[in-house]
């Protein structure tokens, strides 16, 4: 795949360079991409735009939707090749690849169908004048993601953005391309007309940075970390042109004295060990009342001596991180925590004989952790898990917002004035009662508050982010 995919053709980058593919469960490269930049980055700008005067721009939304949703459908006829190709990629477990696969084409399904469903509005004006609001497409619409949930945020950002009849350059992280390649030749295959989906490969701050501030787009959806959403959106300021940030998050799971313990304790650990840790809503704090402080957190301990860690292909609760820089990150974090004395209640187990080379971290259960140390504060992006302790809810809800971030929270109790008041008083872009979804549900508007970013992904309401409202006013007395 050592090319780009740039106006339904594949090329190679205009430098002729390419970047080694790691595989993260042995350490060792297994494939190469394209190392695009500024020039491949006008290509695909430039086939954009032709694709906004050709063929796409004169389909009705219904044929956009029908392509949309064939696109989903060929996701789900190749799904076994996308999931070992995702797995191998990113080293998730495969079961997990298989899963975000079929969020992919879920994405997809759910666009394909909303893309003839957004309609204007008339508004009541002066008399003799008729007023209508329309929803255009925005025009080049960019798409820098991060290696996370590759295949998923292909769905999340470009399906939306194509059904609004936007054109889109995808520039995929460095270290997991591979997948979001095989959906760009899936959607040629689907149909869609050559230019509607470019996908430029290579390094963030060469083809990603080149895509931030190219003055031909004009909407920027970026889905990666505080540092880098500064710099984009600095970029982008300098054309003037709107942007959505999807960033990090510290995420509490609130649990109180009355909740169903036995209902929140699988849903509790999963939502850390989910890909590792490497979550952007991973549930990664954990605030306890008193009175089941001792009793809840010997349980949680329990369970999360039970995560394993073992190769993708074995299909444990975590496979290994991403990268050696990852690793060693999380193992920083790790590491801190010990020497600032915060007790360890408990440690996820690696299977025997992994690849040296492998990313493998052992998961960690921390607690109680002071609510101004880093763990409870910074994002760690790693199967670390915090435990924090609170007497009433005005103190959990101090904690729970007490962080820079705002993504997504949880609340565990089942006095029903107390669900709607915490869930109310929570700073987040999502809260659950009594369940958790990090980040699942393609319907659900999706996006962070305070240091989490702007702007929502997901649902309809992603419609009209990647869309331009237009008011039209015509006199008719
Ligand atoms: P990252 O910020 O390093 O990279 C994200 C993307 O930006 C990559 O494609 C990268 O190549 C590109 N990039 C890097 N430097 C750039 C530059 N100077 N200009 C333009 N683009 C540049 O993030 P990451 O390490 O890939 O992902 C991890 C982060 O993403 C975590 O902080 C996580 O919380 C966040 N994340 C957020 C969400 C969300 O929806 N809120 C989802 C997944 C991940």
């Amino acid at each position: 795949m050592n090319q780009l995919f740039i106006n339904g053709n594949w090329t190679p980058a205009e430098s002729g360079q390419s970047l080694d593919v790691i595989d993260p469960a042995t350490g060792e490269v297994f494939a190469t991409i394209a190392r695009g930049a500024g020039v491949d980055v006008d290509r695909a700008v430039i086939a954009a735009q032709g694709a906004l005067q050709g063929d796409w721009s004169r389909m009705t939304a219904t044929e956009r939707g029908r392509i949309l949703s064939r696109i989903g459908e060929l996701v789900l006829a190749n799904i076994d090749e996308l999931a070992q190709l995702e797995s191998r990629d990113t080293g998730k477990p495969i079961s997990t690849a298989r899963n975000d696969i079929q969020v992919l084409a879920r994405y997809f399904e759910f666009y394909g169908g909303a893309a003839d469903k957004v309609h204007g509005e008339v508004i009541p004006f002066l008399h003799g004048y008729q007023a209508l609001m329309s929803r255009e497409p925005l025009g080049v619409t960019a798409h820098i993601i991060p290696w996370n949930y590759p295949a998923q945020m292909v769905g999340r950002s470009v399906a939306p953005a194509l059904a609004m009849g936007n054109a889109a350059v995808l520039k995929p992280s460095e270290d997991a391309c591979l997948t979001p390649l095989r959906i760009a030749a899936l959607a040629a295959e689907a149909g869609l007309p050559a230019g509607a989906m470019n996908v430029v490969t290579g390094l963030g701050e060469e083809a990603g940075a080149a895509l931030a501030a190219h003055p031909g787009i004009a909407f920027v959806t970026f889905t990666g970390s505080n540092e880098v959403g500064t710099l984009v959106q600095a970029a982008a300021a300098r054309n003037h042109v709107k942007v959505a940030l999807e960033l990090g998050g510290k995420s509490p799971q609130v649990v109180f004295d009355d909740a169903d313990l036995d209902r929140a304790l699988p849903i509790i650990i999963k939502a850390i060990a989910q890909n590792a840790g490497q979550t952007c809503a991973a549930g990664s704090r954990l605030l306890l009342q008193d009175g089941i402080y001792e009793k809840f957190v010997a349980k949680v301990a329990d369970a999360f001596g039970g995560i394993r860690v073992g190769l993708p292909a074995n299909d444990r609760d975590c496979g290994p991180l991403i990268n050696l820089s990852q690793l060693e990150r999380v193992k920083g974090y790790i590491e801190r925590a010990k020497r600032d004395g915060i007790p360890v209640l408990a440690e996820g187990r690696l299977d025997a004989n992994l690849p040296e080379g492998g990313y493998y971290v052992t998961p960690v259960l921390f607690g109680p952790v002071a609510a101004d140390n880093a763990l409870a504060n910074e994002e760690v992006f790693g199967p670390v898990l915090s435990v924090q302790r609170f007497s009433d809810e005005a103190e959990a809800i101090a904690l729970a917002n007490g962080t820079p971030y705002g993504l997504v929270a949880a609340v565990w109790t089942e006095n029903g004035a107390r669900q709607v008041r915490v869930a109310k008083a929570i700073r987040a872009g999502q809260v659950f009662v009594n369940c958790y979804g990090a980040g699942g549900g393609v319907e659900l508007p999706f996006g962070g508050v305070k240091g989490s970013g702007h702007g929502r992904e997901k649902g309809l309401l992603a419609l009209e982010e990647m869309s331009s409202p237009k008011t039209i006013v015509q006199y008719h007395a």
